[in-house]
């Protein structure tokens, strides 16, 4: 927690744990005001965990959640009331604490002056000069003058969020929303194209994870730290980080809106989101995570927990399960379960241990050309395979899993199955923020095309990595094929030309069967096969020591030393056409790495 004071009465921070509260209660504080929706992002702590906790404490409680962008009167109505009556000191939080500070600036126009408000936020470092138009004419209104109709109709602009900030003074080349995987490898393989760009990264938080590794923390082979680096270290130095994150986009205007309320206005927009892992759709599951046996390769948190359980584990029962399409990994929720399996095989448990795979689709893997190899291995480690059987909740106190399964007929019926070690692969749905934006489709994905990776409407817009429309295995494997393609066309369209460059569904998953050999899975649009080596020297349909290597020592070198860095090694893109102008620019980037 980073709290700021604000005055002796408010202070403001980022996302509070449970365990602070106890501090909060030493340090005085008298009052919590949460201005977060729960499920934000993974680990938030819930508001109910919250509220039970400051409870416990002696301490008030208001859940005032405002979503990014959307700041409302009522809601900074409701902000003044709650300052008015509850005792302080209070203590109002959010993600990064801008939605608090600037629900207290937007209550206290026109009590104090304008400039006393920026200040004062200044001096807490937030920077709240973008909303000073805003507040002078609040505080026209004179002292303790709610903010009229008029004036909450004005924090509302077409798409329904909020105009908060005075015209960008910049315009990017390209803004990046989003500093993982997908929006650094598009800011690599932009700069490697041309070095002139100006590049922003959209991009809040300070922690980058090589999320592959995850299931090697959970395997016992790699540890917790090895996944994850500064987001300073990785953001490249020739972009603008902007460390915030989008809370609306205004493709009409070119613009996206952080949740502070600055726009930020761009030529070309790549969006590189990620997606929503959706825990809470599984009732009881947040509640339970990471105790009882209940754990996910799926958080950095809870990889280690994997492996912990995994050794622990004499004898019992042991579920794995898989979610409907889509998530990212497809392959994930089996490799946890096949390495597990592997490490109770050698320590010769596995006969005390009954293992089921409860899958929500019908088939061991979509791609059938890998499955007798994966089938091979379901009878080694002699697993119990359930095909249309979903998780829908967990009751970690009594150890029991509830599915529900659905009979060819169509019919759902529950059953409770008890379990000793239940490993959880959760539902997966685009981000809060992009399900109603402008920009996506029905569903909630970016939506483009399928080849070009340009928007399918807003032809300065492009997706790249999980966030996006395109049917493809949502994998980091997949962004080092797309970056390029998306690189290569951003550049078209700011030379006026169009796109050229074509992604070919390219995903990869290397399932991980036994610790030493891997299952390579390599595939594009349809499931046609798309290895990258000659069969003589890995053959991806059956289980191959030297695809382990590859995932444990050469990928996450890959990852940070080439992706990250535009180097496209075998991934150059298929280029339809050429023009004089891409041709230069293609040649300056690193098609040679070869
Ligand atoms: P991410 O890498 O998740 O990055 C999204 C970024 O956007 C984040 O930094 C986030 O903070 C940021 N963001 C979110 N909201 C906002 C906002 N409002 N404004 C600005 N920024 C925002 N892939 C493989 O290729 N091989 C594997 O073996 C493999 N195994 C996996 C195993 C597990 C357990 C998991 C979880 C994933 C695995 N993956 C694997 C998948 C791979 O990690 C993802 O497909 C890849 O990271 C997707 O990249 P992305 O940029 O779309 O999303």
């Amino acid at each position: 927690m980073k709290k700021q004071k604000i005055s002796p009465y408010l202070s403001v921070s980022d996302q509070i744990t449970p365990t602070e509260i106890s501090l909060l209660k030493a340090e005085g504080y008298k009052t919590i005001i949460n201005n977060r929706p729960d499920g934000e992002e993974d680990g938030q702590p819930t508001s109910k965990d919250i509220q039970a906790l400051a409870a416990e404490m002696g301490l008030d409680y208001v859940h005032l959640p405002v979503i990014p962008g959307k700041i409302t009167s009522d809601a900074i109505q409701a902000f003044a009331k709650a300052m008015a009556e509850k005792q302080g000191p209070v203590l109002a939080y959010c993600r990064t604490g801008t939605r608090a500070i600037t629900l207290w600036a937007l209550s206290e126009a026109g009590h104090l002056s304008t400039e006393a408000i920026i200040q004062t936020a200044s001096e807490a470092n937030y920077d709240l000069s973008s909303l000073k138009d805003k507040l002078n004419s609040l505080s026209m209104h004179g002292q303790n003058q709610q903010p009229s109709q008029t004036q909450t109709q004005a924090l509302d602009n077409d798409t329904n969020v909020p105009q908060l900030s005075s015209a960008p003074s910049h315009i990017y080349d390209v803004v990046i929303v989003g500093g993982g995987a997908g929006g650094l490898a598009a800011a690599a393989s932009l700069h490697k194209r041309d070095k002139a760009l100006d590049i922003a990264v959209i991009e809040p938080k300070e922690e980058h994870y090589y999320q592959p590794g995850w299931t090697l923390v959970g395997g016992g082979v790699f540890s917790r730290n090895q996944t994850k680096r500064s987001m300073a270290s990785v953001m490249p130095s020739y972009v603008k980080w902007i460390k915030s994150a989008v809370a609306a986009f205004a493709p009409s205007d070119n613009k996206v809106i952080t949740e502070g309320g600055e726009a930020v206005a761009y030529k070309a927009l790549v969006v590189a989101p990620g997606l929503k892992l959706n825990w809470a759709a599984i009732d009881g599951l947040e509640e339970t995570l990471g105790k009882n046996g209940v754990t996910s390769n799926y958080r950095f948190d809870l990889a280690s927990y994997t492996w912990e359980l995994v050794k622990g584990l004499k004898s019992g029962k042991a579920l794995f399960t898989q979610p409907p399409m889509p998530i990212k990994c497809a392959g994930a929720p089996q490799k946890a379960m096949y390495l597990s399996c592997d490490e109770w095989f050698r320590k010769g448990r596995l006969d005390q241990i009954d293992v089921a795979f409860h899958n929500a689709g019908g088939v061991l893997f979509g791609v059938s050309d890998y499955v007798p190899a994966l089938e091979k291995y379901i009878e080694k480690y002699n697993i119990d395979l359930h095909f249309n059987e979903n998780l829908i909740a967990v009751d970690g106190d009594k150890k029991i899993a509830t599915f529900a399964l659905t009979d060819k007929d169509g019919n759902v019926t529950k059953e409770d199955r008890p379990f000793d070690m239940l490993h959880v692969c959760p539902p997966q749905c685009p981000l809060d923020f992009m399900k109603d934006s402008p920009i996506t489709n029905e569903a909630g994905w970016v939506d483009v095309n399928n080849e070009t990776l340009q928007h399918v409407k807003y032809g300065n817009i492009f997706g790249i990595g999980d966030g996006m429309s395109a049917p493809n295995a949502k994998t980091a494997a997949a962004v080092r094929k797309q970056a390029p393609v998306v690189a290569h066309n951003v550049l078209s369209l700011l030379k006026g030309y169009q796109s050229a460059a074509i992604y070919e569904g390219y995903g990869s998953c290397p399932l991980t069967v036994e610790r030493g050999k891997i299952v390579l899975a390599e595939f594009g649009y349809g499931g046609a096969l798309q290895p990258t080596f000659p069969p003589a020297l890995v053959d991806g349909t059956k289980p191959t020591k030297l695809a382990w290597f590859l995932k444990e020592k050469l990928l996450p070198w890959m990852y940070f030393s080439l992706m990250l860095k535009g180097h496209e090694w075998l991934a150059a893109p298929q280029v339809l056409s050429h023009s004089p102008v891409l041709h230069e620019a293609q040649e300056a980037c690193d098609f040679k790495d070869q």
